[in-house]
Order: C-alpha cells, then structure tokens, then sequence
C-alpha cells in the first residue's frame, strides 16, 4: 500500500509521471485539474463552477475542491493507496487533506516533488498547448499559473519536509529518465520499510 502525492510547477511532467507511478504501483492517479476539465467537457455543474476560474488560471474554491477530493478518495479503488496530482495546491488544503485521511484511516506514505528549470517549463507547456488545446494553456495564463504555483504551493513542500515525507526529483530531460529516477526513489522507500 502506498500512497503518494505528487508536486511539481505546472509542465514539469506530473501528469505523465503520475500516470507512469499509478501503472508500476496499481494505484489510481487522481489529479483534480483533470477531474475538472473532465467535468467541463461534458458541462456538468461542477464543471459549470470550475470553469471560469481555471480560464483565468486561478484556483477553483475550497469549497468546490475539497469536497471533490473527499468524494474520490471514499471510492474503493483507493484502498491499496493513491496518487495525487494537483492537490494540496495550499497549505490550507494540505491540512484539510491531513484531517480527511485521520478521518478515513489513511495516510500519505511519501511525496515527491519534481523539480524543474522555469524555462524549460514554460517551453514544454507551449507545446503542450499546441497539442491539447488546452484553453487555460496561453503563455500569459501559463506565467500567472507559474507564479500562483510558487507563492501557494511551495509552502506545501516546506510542511511535508517538516514531516520527513518530502522527496525531491530531478525533473530534467526524458520521461524515461525522469520516471527512473522516481523508481529509484520508490524502491529505497519500499527497501527502507521492509
Ligand atoms: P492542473 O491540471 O493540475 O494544472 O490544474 C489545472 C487547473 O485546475 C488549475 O490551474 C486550477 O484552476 C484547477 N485546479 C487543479 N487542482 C486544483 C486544486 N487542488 N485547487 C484549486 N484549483 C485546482
């Protein structure tokens, strides 16, 4: 059982890799960016809710998010653990978050933070764009994401590390490379608590 949450500023491949990591590990990957873009697809009212502020490249409301995140970790399928992606984005989340797994029995076992080159970032999220179409993925919207990035999430980083649970991975070139590097990570933990 192994449940892991997943950091990263936007483009540095976390959506990739979490899928990567939830494959190797048989866990699901939950990432709430694609809950709701999911939910926009196919106009429901959280999607309704959601939309205009990931438009604008800002945080959707607690009030919107955090019940989500409940919902979706009650499902059976998280059981043998979970990834997540894109949340905690705030401190604020991260502790409700830590009340939500006391309450439900669960814990987070490790989290990874990859780590990457601003440029490289902006670089990879313009082709991203171009591939996806992603609305939210214009190069002003992207430098805002950037910056809401920075200021809220990585104070996250800081709490984890406070609890020994924060593991940092060089997010520089290859998929393949970068995913190897999180193996590498995976297995010490797993060899540690053996
Ligand atoms: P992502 O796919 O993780 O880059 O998320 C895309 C967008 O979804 C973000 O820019 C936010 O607008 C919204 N979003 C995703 N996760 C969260 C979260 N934990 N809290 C608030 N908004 C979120």
């Amino acid at each position: 059982m192994t449940s892991i949450i997943l950091l990263g500023a936007p483009g540095a491949g976390k959506g990739t890799q979490a899928r990567l990591i939830a494959e190797r590990l048989g866990i699901p990957a939950i990432s709430t960016g694609e809950i709701f873009r999911t939910n926009m697809a196919s106009d429901t009212e959280l999607g309704r809710r959601a939309r205009e502020y990931m438009d604008r490249g800002e945080f959707v409301p607690d009030s919107v998010t955090n019940p989500m995140v409940q919902a979706r970790l009650a499902a059976p399928d998280t059981e043998r653990g979970f990834l997540l992606d894109g949340y905690p984005r705030t401190l604020a989340q991260a502790h409700v978050l830590r009340d939500l797994l006391v309450d439900m029995g669960k814990r987070i076992d490790v989290v990874l933070a990859i780590e990457v080159d601003e440029n490289e970032v902006v670089e990879r999220i313009l082709k991203r764009a171009q591939e996806q179409h992603r609305s939210d993925d214009t190069e002003e919207i992207i430098r805002h994401r950037l910056e809401v990035y920075h200021k809220a999430t990585e104070p996250i980083a800081t709490y984890y590390a406070d609890q020994d649970l924060l593991e940092s991975v060089d997010g520089s070139g290859t998929v393949d490379q970068v995913f190897a590097r999180i193996c590498e990570v995976l297995d010490r933990i797993g060899t540690e608590r053996r």
